[in-house]
């Protein structure tokens, strides 16, 4: 007979990887009531807090028995920068050599954060840096909802306030989300939930490149506003620069967008569409976009466009549309009756703009050295 060797590691529980229903069936095999975990929900999300010490209306043997048990650990921080704009950027370190990123968008109305679902994506999308490196690996929902748990609860102490300072979530970082949906759901009611964060489904997106499937459970299990990164107006362009459209083609696509409205917070779909100079930003692109959307929503104003003018990078071979190309094209939409936006560039200073989030993956692009180089964190102080 051999000799048992039990390997015991000191793994304690992430409670940042757990919805309220997971909580509290946590809680439940601690031998605790919901209501206990509604308050330790609490303390985690809208109080930002890591040490169960702190959490003076629990219980003493809870907080004694959580202790042993369990931490409320976040990611650890690479880099932070703040650009001219306002835009802040935090680069976070999620082991073997793998980073993600998460951006700050202020605005006068609202303050938006900009999140990761996974490190690298493997969608591969031409024009969109994180393509480029490939996949590495899914997010955790803690490794998800951290980024919003930190930027939060750093934001309203770097402005010393102690209202809520993140007011609207989008899925638009590095992944795509709808490929690691196990983990983006409990996330998302995360953020959803009165006892977390308390967004409303309109104030948080989800952007997917179109795994259909999984449009069609996020409208059953989470139905957030959806964007859909669109890019091209035919199936052959569109399956040269979103290679998923090989399994999802546009008609497929589309119809599944009509489908997700009876379920969305809002009474449009909207669709990115990245203006590359020369490749789909032609006026008879735009033609064919109108016709394509005018196959659907039976003859309703169902959609918007939000024109995103390419954000370069190396190695990309792509350009940027003119101003004059993405205003032409602007125009030809308005007077078909499509609602269109042109996204203003935010943070493109520090590469924060959409495209740009290159948090890297190992082995690709130097990542390891550039983060050795970068572990000061750079912290600018309110002006
Ligand atoms: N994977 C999801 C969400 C992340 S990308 C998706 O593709 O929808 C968020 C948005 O930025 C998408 O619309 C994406 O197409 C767009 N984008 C990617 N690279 C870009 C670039 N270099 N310039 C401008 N927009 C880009
Ligand atoms: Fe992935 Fe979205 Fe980038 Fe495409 S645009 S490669 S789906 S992150």
């Amino acid at each position: 007979m051999g000799i048992m060797t039990t390997i015991t590691t000191t793994s304690l529980t992430n409670l940042l990887n757990f919805d309220l229903p997971g909580l509290i069936a946590y809680c439940q095999e601690l031998g605790e009531k919901p209501f206990r975990a509604t308050q330790l929900f609490r303390w985690i999300h809208q109080r930002g807090a890591t040490d169960f010490a702190q959490m003076t209306d629990l219980a003493k043997s809870l907080r004694e028995k959580l202790t042993a048990q369990a931490r409320i650990e976040g990611l650890k921080i690479l880099t932070q920068q703040e650009s001219r704009d306002g835009t802040i950027k935090w680069l976070f370190d999620v082991g073997d050599g793998n980073a993600v990123e998460a951006v700050f968008i202020p605005e006068d109305d609202r303050g938006t954060l900009c999140v990761s679902s996974q490190a690298g994506c493997a969608v591969g999308c031409r024009f969109c840096s994180t393509g480029h490196q490939g996949f590495s690996r899914n997010l955790t929902s803690g490794e998800i909802i951290a980024q919003l748990w930190f930027a939060e609860h750093f934001l309203r102490q770097h402005l010393q306030t102690s209202e809520r300072v993140i007011t609207n979530v989008v899925m638009m970082g590095m992944g795509e989300p709808l490929q690691n949906y196990s983990a983006l759901v409990p996330a998302l009611k995360i953020m959803l939930d009165d006892h977390g964060y308390g967004l409303s489904r309109r104030r948080v997106t989800v952007s997917t490149s179109g795994v259909v499937p999984m449009m069609e459970r996020l409208g059953q299990d989470c139905p957030v506003a959806l964007a859909v990164s669109l890019h091209a107006p035919n199936d052959a362009l569109r399956d040269y620069l979103v290679p998923l459209n090989k399994k999802y083609p546009l008609a497929e696509l589309l119809q599944t967008c009509e489908d997700y409205l009876q379920f969305a917070p809002r009474d449009f779909v909207t669709f990115e569409y990245c203006m590359l100079d020369g490749v789909n930003d032609q006026p008879e692109h735009a033609q064919q976009l109108i016709d394509l959307v005018r196959q659907y929503g039976n003859g309703k104003a169902w959609c918007k466009l939000n024109l995103i003018p390419f954000n370069p990078f190396p190695q990309s071979g792509l350009q940027r549309s003119s101003n004059a190309a993405v205003q032409r094209f602007a125009q030809l939409l308005t007077q078909a009756g499509i609602v269109t936006t042109v996204r203003k560039t935010r943070g493109d200073d520090i590469d924060a703009a959409c495209g740009q989030l290159a948090g890297d993956v190992k082995d690709r692009t130097g990542a390891a050295d550039r983060m050795a180089k970068q572990r000061t964190i750079r912290i600018h102080r309110a002006h």
